[in-house]
């Protein structure tokens, strides 16, 4: 199948961090698809919406093992995740990913939208027949676990809410956080099914007093630790029962 050129916008961060979006998808299930480049091992934190392969555009190098991450099992961070051999992903949700069933990624929601997307990912491209690949985890991932990338580790944060697994990445030596779903600057969604809004501000507590230097979300631009603490205040300040 012929894909259109130019289906990922590409943009890149220090410390060779790339990020990859999917312009054409509508909104509500544009998200983030991160990069990071390791040693002994790179590291992808979601993988978007699967609509064209995702693996041609990451700047992989033979013989070097890649980790995809999933944050969590939403249909717009796991589209493409079948593509890779090395999948993790909260323990929690990992029924979920063997099934990829609709009640956990929402997919129904994407296929039944007037306009999923602006321009088709190729010719003939129905979004009726969309589908994501079941994609079983190998690595179930949960709070404390490491991620070793040769050169730099990166720690599980355990962060529900948003859904019952949604996961967070910390590199603790730099405080370079990729933050999926639990935390980006946009609006945060906690009334979806599987949401819950008491462990969503148990988290938001927990953010307060997380050191970072940069956080990447899965939705939305990257930010800095004072605007980390303002989305955590605010959250907790709009939802104090
Ligand atoms: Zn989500």
């Amino acid at each position: 199948m012929n894909t259109p050129a130019g289906w990922y916008e590409r943009r890149d961060y220090p410390r060779g961090v790339l990020r990859l979006r999917e312009p054409a998808v509508h909104p509500y299930f544009q998200s983030n698809i991160w990069f990071v480049p390791g040693r002994d091992c790179d590291l992808l934190v979601d993988s978007g919406m699967g609509l064209v392969p995702l693996t041609p555009e990451l700047p992989l190098t033979d013989g070097k093992p890649l980790i995809a991450v999933a944050t969590h099992v939403h249909v717009d961070h796991v589209g493409a995740l079948h593509e890779f051999t090395l999948r993790a992903g909260p323990a929690v949700e990992a029924a979920h990913f063997r099934s990829m069933d609709d009640a956990a990624t929402f997919a129904e929601e994407f296929r039944a939208l007037d306009a999923p997307v602006s321009t088709p990912p190729y010719a003939g491209w129905d979004a009726k027949a969309y589908a994501i690949p079941p994609a079983p985890l190998s690595r179930l991932l949960n709070e404390g676990d490491l991620l070793d990338l040769g050169d730099c580790t990166f720690r599980v944060l355990h962060l529900p809410g948003h859904s019952p697994g949604c996961l967070g990445l910390i590199d603790t030596a730099d405080g370079t956080f990729f933050s999926g779903d639990a935390i980006y600057d946009d609006e945060l969604l906690d009334d979806l099914p599987g949401s819950d809004r008491a462990a969503y501000r148990a988290t938001m507590t927990r953010l307060l007093t997380l050191d970072v230097s940069i956080v990447h979300g899965g939705h939305g631009e990257s930010f800095g630790q004072a605007r980390l603490r303002e989305i955590a205040q605010a959250y907790l300040d709009a939802t104090a029962p």
